[in-house]
């Protein structure tokens, strides 16, 4: 299914963030031992050199936190997505597989992966029989 595919690349992204970032703090460490050699011998080119690589592989590590917390956002909302319950389409409106519970909005599950119950218009609105109290749709 879809889903699990869509987990296991989070996941495997996840694990790929996490190895570049620590690749990228034992390169820092390197810098860092670089950096004391060049001061050691008084190398001034040496020492730019050295302080412009620890500068570039601090930025890599921000980007590499970012991409993490990314990917913590795209964890939570697949969690979101795959909790919901599997639907049918019935005469244009959705409801559970299971119990038949429904109808809900096509509208908000189609575009926003949520869930919300038809509100029964049908005594109020002519011509329309339900409403979506979300996205304010009437539905026949
Ligand atoms: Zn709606």
């Amino acid at each position: 299914m879809a889903a699990e595919h869509v987990i296991g690349a989070v996941a495997g992204a996840a694990s790929l963030v996490g190895a570049v970032t620590g690749a990228i703090s034992g390169a820092l460490g390197t810098a860092a031992k670089i950096k004391e050699i060049a001061e050691k011998t008084k190398n001034i080119e040496l020492q730019e050199v050295v302080i412009e690589l620890r500068s570039k592989l601090l930025d890599a590590k921000q980007e590499g936190l970012t991409l993490r917390e990314e990917n913590e956002r795209l964890n939570a909302e697949v969690s979101r997505l795959s909790a919901l319950p599997e639907v049918q389409f019935r005469s244009g409106l959705y409801y559970k597989k299971v119990g038949n519970e429904g109808p809900f909005c096509p509208g908000c599950y189609d575009a926003k992966a949520k869930l919300v119950h038809l509100t029964d218009i049908s005594i109020m609105e002519f011509g329309a029989k339900w409403q979506c109290p979300s996205c304010q749709q009437p539905y026949c």
